[in-house]
């Protein structure tokens, strides 16, 4: 039988970057993995140039139902810290918009700067290596692995949420935490695009491709860390939107997803720097042009002109005066709003999303009311660790899963204890 002083099962994010600095201060330390192919969902992220971090973090960027639990893990390792340790490896970085820092050239850097702070920490990997189960057992833990059976007084779930199952994503860390007692708070495909009733999104699906920057919101049920919450609120993003064959996607959608409740719709505006109804109303004035000359012209360049000419052909099936032919002095006032608003705030009720294996995280997870928030360790099982996105702290896109995954691993390396030497 191996002894360690702490297990980590999931050589992730959170589990490799534990595991480098658990190493580094003593500990002896094995992390576990059962995929063949280590880390590949930083690999595929960011569109294979990983979103490391972002600028700005703050609370206010995650969702969970225990908003200030993330709070002091963010003010232990911030940005700052994570990109001093990227350029000590001599990583080339960018930053995009709204703070994403992204790798100049490949997410694999970050990959081989962890795997470092591994051997620099004398880390013992196996991977590929399944774990079948966990016993508690009078001195810690007794872990069941297909190399044997290692013993460890702490252990650290590090496994991770449900999204893209094929490359590795398993429910095992939820359920070493029912087994042990916790609850989960109910899990959900987060940062994933929303789908649509096939018939009804027929006009739209020929739009495939589009994209535009819009502001999108839903009612939330979140509350963020700011504060009280006084009946419902709105989410709201200014992002890009895509059109796809059966939904909306890009950051406006992803973004939206993580807040967006089954049944309730979502409202976007298409032109937030354009109010419609009043462009078209000036418009109307002394003007000879037909409707649809006067709605291109109103939106100039803010939206693709075959969304314009899609938009004027439904708007038509509702308001049924509103013939693009038709001059438009002649309109109705509020017909002419009507149109206007439709655009400013495009009512609409998702039929799903595309599901985890299109999800770029799981919203929910282990319940931190359940869990120290210095150090990510069980209230209820002393040893036993939860970091990452195996917890319900899910981040908005921009590098925020990444820097949560950084700052509790690193909460939790600080935390764990090396074993007692024999006198
Ligand atoms: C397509 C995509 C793009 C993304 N891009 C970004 C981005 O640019 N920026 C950003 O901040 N976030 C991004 N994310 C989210 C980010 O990848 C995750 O939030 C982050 O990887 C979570 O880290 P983790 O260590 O908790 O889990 P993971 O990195 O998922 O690691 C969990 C590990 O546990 C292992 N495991 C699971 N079950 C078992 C088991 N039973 N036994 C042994 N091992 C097990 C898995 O094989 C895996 O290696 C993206 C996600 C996806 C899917």
């Amino acid at each position: 039988m191996t002894k360690f002083d702490v297990v980590i099962v999931g050589a992730g994010a959170a589990g490799l970057f534990c595991a480098g600095v658990a190493g580094q201060r003593g500990l002896k330390v094995l992390i576990v993995d059962h995929a063949p192919k280590l880390a590949e969902k930083i690999r595929i992220s960011g569109g294979g140039r990983c979103n490391f971090t972002n600028r700005e973090v703050t609370p206010a960027n995650f969702l969970s139902e225990n908003p200030h639990y993330c709070r002091s893990a963010l003010a232990g390792y911030t940005p700052q810290a994570f990109i001093a340790l990227v350029d000590q490896h001599g990583i080339a970085w960018h930053e995009k918009h709204k703070g994403q820092l992204f790798c100049d050239h490949r997410s694999d850097d970050i990959i081989q700067m962890l795997i470092k702070e591994c051997e620099i920490g004398g880390v013992t990997r196996w991977q590929p290596c399944a774990v079948s189960a966990i016993r508690k057992s009078s001195e810690g833990f007794e872990i069941d692995t297909d190399r044997g059976m290692v013993h460890s007084p702490q252990l650290v779930m590090a496994t991770g949420g449900l999204a893209i199952p094929k490359i590795g994503a398993t429910d095992f860390g939820y359920r070493v935490a029912k087994q042990f007692d916790h609850t989960v708070v109910a899990t959900r495909p987060a940062l994933v695009p929303l789908t649509f009733d096939a018939e009804a999104w027929k006009p739209w699906a020929q739009l495939a491709g589009i994209a535009l920057e819009v502001a999108i919101q839903t009612e939330t049920a979140y509350r963020t860390a700011g504060g009280k919450r006084k009946g419902p609120m709105a989410a709201q993003f200014t992002e890009d939107l895509l059109f796809t064959h059966r939904g909306l996607s890009g950051p406006a959608v992803l973004q939206i997803s993580s807040h967006w409740q089954a049944g309730r719709p979502i409202q976007i505006n298409l032109t937030p720097q354009l109010d419609l109804a009043q462009q078209l109303m000036a418009a109307k004035l002394g003007s000879k042009k037909q409707l649809s000359t006067t709605w291109s012209q109103a939106l100039g360049a803010s939206i693709p002109a075959r969304l314009a000419d899609t938009w004027l052909q439904q708007a038509k099936l509702a308001l049924p005066h509103l013939r693009p032919e038709s001059a438009v002095a002649e309109l109705k006032d509020k017909d002419l709003e009507a149109l206007g608003h439709s655009a400013n705030a495009w009512q609409l009720i998702p039929s799903g999303t595309e599901g985890y294996a299109k999800a770029e995280v799981t919203a929910g997870g282990v319940d931190t009311r359940e869990l120290s928030s210095q150090s990510m360790e069980s209230l209820k099982v002393a040893g036993l660790y939860f970091i990452g996105e195996v917890v319900d702290v899910t981040g908005w896109l921009g590098g925020y899963n990444f820097h949560w995954a950084w700052a509790s691993a690193m909460a939790c390396a600080q935390s764990l204890r090396q074993a007692e030497q024999p006198s």
